[in-house]
């Protein structure tokens, strides 16, 4: 039979059915698995003088036994092998623990080379392994994740040996021109140099190509659902009337702000065209999403299409529906609510009016799509912060044989590194521009023991009038203690501030309704403060609010403090933003820092992914980032931007799709050009 790369690692010699698990869990089954478990980092072998060693440093060092090993055995089972080397005159003490095996290769006058740690103090070498003296080291071993299964001498032992009974089964996806066009190393080459690198050049440019093709063929991978998503007819052409368009545009008490306007007909091109809509709108806090949202809607209904608007919460779903309500005041679009709280009589009423066409839009949470729900003519699905609205969801609509254009909005500020691989299927608009006349909001960083000093500044700002949310510590372990806290925060702030003033508490676990009415309570000026959870953190919009106070900031993501501070500074009136925190060490000083200078989201999140990576960042813990070998999205944003570049470039090239040299590459990304749909 054949060798190919696909065989299981059971081929290998000493692989047998307890190693075959050990590799399972690192995720290898195959030859080719493991050719490209590329180690993590590197040991430096190369040979040192002793004079410039640092303490604790891992280092090689070469010279003379000046004496055999000494074999010492203490307590159960342990044992210390010990001996003097020369190097070049000075003598240094070698110790071994628990290696027995080792003293018969420790010979008085015999030429060793030891790699240890380094103890300065002691001027001694702490050994981990004796290494051949005539190994030429090219200076660097690899270090591989593993697990205590396998050892990690196991794993190089495996890998060398699957290199070379392999080596001459890999081959290269990639077409020639485009390696040398790309100046990427060949495959082989490239899988050989990152477990035994030739230089330390090779090595670079092996970690280079490495990087790159996941990219690469990440973003191909996405490129071509992007084409395809966009190729699919929905049969949802929107033919909207522009005039009424322009009307509804005067009618607003302000103009668009160029960005607006840009993202506006970005929106209306695809929901004219034939091609579906999966575009995500992109805007930081205030930005103004919800007119863009707005101007969808009236587009469809111009048409007659049906709109469905859905929010993360009830809270906000309500927000929609009353803001959608006061900009369509001087027009005949129709929209109605509907969540869980909605009253079955109400509610019965409201389906069937959907289901006759009579409401063009129904604002809600994500029910909306999932139960008995008919509509007469569902065009467009907008979704809130809502990432997740998916294939399941599309599925579940056009099994109901709708198959609607689809607009995501959200003011998370997403990197756009972060959006080009989590969102890559989708196109992204951006409002990267603030309506004109907002006053910045003024954010300070104080400690906890500074909290009465506060609790005047917030007196007087009550004394203009002006309200005051308080969020309480993020508590992630515990729900139970995050109620306790944000319970007792409401009580010191009622105490502290006397019975003038109404203090609030919203919180996670309260029934929608209650949580409606302290919203309405704290919209209508009944309660001064407002004491809360992180439930309010996205899309609340209560002008009159000039300040937010956050407890133990420090332990909130940049964007997500972000994301809390926007919930003031919506009206005319300054608004300040206070974070209490005593954060431990200098990184999160440095965090806060950063947020008290910085009112710009994207510069906020590209700080967040720098200083937590992708996986701890706001609303992205179950995204679609995907776990590259390699490759980072923050590091290496720059290759990504490469990468996607040149994929899009490949997409764009009939060549791709036809010329046999590609179809490697095609297969390697997944793309299966029969299922390219074509366009009537
Ligand atoms: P977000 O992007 O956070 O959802 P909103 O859509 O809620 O922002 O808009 C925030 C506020 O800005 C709203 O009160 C809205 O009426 C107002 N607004 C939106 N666009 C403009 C504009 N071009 N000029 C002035 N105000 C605007
Ligand atoms: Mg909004």
């Amino acid at each position: 039979m054949s060798k190919s790369m696909h065989d299981p690692v059971s081929v290998l010699s000493g692989v047998g059915d307890k190693r075959i698990q050990a590799l399972k869990e690192l995720n290898i089954h195959t030859v080719l698995d493991l050719l490209t478990h590329f180690p993590f980092r590197y040991e430096d072998l190369t040979v040192r003088g002793i004079e410039d060693i640092e303490d604790n440093e891992k280092v090689v060092l070469e010279g003379q036994a000046v004496s055999d090993g000494v074999l010492t055995h203490f307590g159960r089972r342990k044992n210390r092998l010990t001996f003097r080397l020369n190097i070049e005159q000075v003598i240094v003490g070698v110790t071994f623990f628990n290696q027995p095996y080792l003293q018969k290769q420790v010979e008085a006058g015999k030429a060793l080379k030891v790699y240890g740690k380094w103890d300065g103090a002691r001027r001694q070498l702490n050994g981990i392994k004796i290494l051949p003296v005539s190994s030429s080291s090219q200076g660097k071993e690899a270090v591989y994740h593993t697990t205590k299964s396998i050892r990690q001498s196991t794993l190089i032992k495996l890998i060398r040996q699957a290199w070379d009974a392999y080596e001459g089964c890999i081959s290269e996806y990639m077409p020639e021109s485009l390696l040398k066009q790309l100046e990427l190393m060949h495959f082989a080459e490239m899988i050989f140099n990152m477990h035994f690198p030739e230089t330390e050049a090779h090595l670079d440019r092996a970690r280079e190509s490495v990087i790159f093709r996941e990219f690469f063929l990440y973003q191909l991978k996405m490129g071509w659902r992007r084409k395809q998503i966009r190729l699919a007819q929905s049969g949802s052409s929107i033919n909207y009337d522009v005039k009424q368009l322009k009307t509804f545009f005067q009618s607003l008490p302000y103009e668009l702000t160029t960005a607006q306007k840009r993202v506006v007909n970005e929106v209306c091109t695809d929901l004219k065209s034939r091609h579906q809509m999966f575009r995500l709108v992109q805007g930081d806090v205030g930005s103004g999403k919800t007119v863009v949202a707005a101007a969808a809607i009236l587009a469809a209904w111009t048409d007659g299409k049906q709109t469905a608007f859905m929010a993360p919460t009830e809270i906000l779903a309500a927000q929609h529906k009353a803001s959608l309500d006061e900009m369509f005041r001087k027009t005949e679009v129709r929209v109605e609510l509907l969540t869980g709280s909605t009253k079955k009589k109400e509610k019965d009423s409201i389906l069937a009016d959907l289901a006759a066409g009579k409401v063009d839009c129904v604002v809600g949470t994500h029910a909306l799509i999932q139960e008995g729900v008919e509509y007469h003519a569902l065009a467009l699905v907008i979704t809130d912060e809502q990432h997740r609205f998916g294939v399941n969801q599309r599925k579940a609509l056009r099994e109901k044989g709708v198959d609607p254009d689809v607009l995501f909005m959200t003011a998370t500020p997403i990197p756009r590194t972060l959006s080009i691989t989590a969102f890559g299927e989708m196109d992204v608009s951006l409002i990267d521009e603030m309506p004109k006349g907002r006053i910045p909001i003024s954010t300070y960083w104080i400690r906890p023991k500074h909290f009465e000093r506060m609790a005047v500044f917030i007196q007087k700002e009550l004394a203009k009038s002006h309200q005051v949310y308080v969020i309480s510590p993020l508590i992630e372990e515990s729900e139970t203690l995050e109620l306790e806290n944000v319970t007792a925060l409401q009580a010191t702030y009622q105490e502290v501030l006397g019975p003038d003033i109404q203090v609030g508490l919203l919180h996670g676990k309260m029934p929608p309704a209650e949580k409606e009415e302290v919203m309405n309570a704290f919209q209508s000026n009944q309660l001064q403060v407002l004491v809360s959870t992180t439930v309010i953190e996205v899309g609340v919009n209560v002008p009159n609010a000039t300040v937010m106070v956050i407890h133990d900031a420090d332990r909130f993501g940049l964007a997500q403090l972000h994301q809390l501070r926007g919930r003031v500074g919506r009206g005319a009136k300054e608004s300040f933003c206070i974070l209490i925190a005593d954060p431990k060490g200098e990184k999160g000083a440095e965090r806060m820092k950063v947020i008290t200078e910085t009112s710009d989201g994207f510069i906020l999140s590209e700080k967040d992914l720098e200083m937590r990576g992708p996986g701890d960042m706001f609303g992205f813990k179950q995204s679609g980032v995907p776990d590259f070998k390699l490759a980072d999205i923050a590091e290496d944003a720059a290759v990504l931007e490469e990468a996607r570049k040149e994929a899009i470039l490949l997409l764009s090239n009939e060549a791709f799709y036809q010329d046999p040299q590609f179809s490697g590459l095609r297969q390697e990304a997944g793309i299966d050009i029969s299922q390219l749909p074509v366009l009537d």
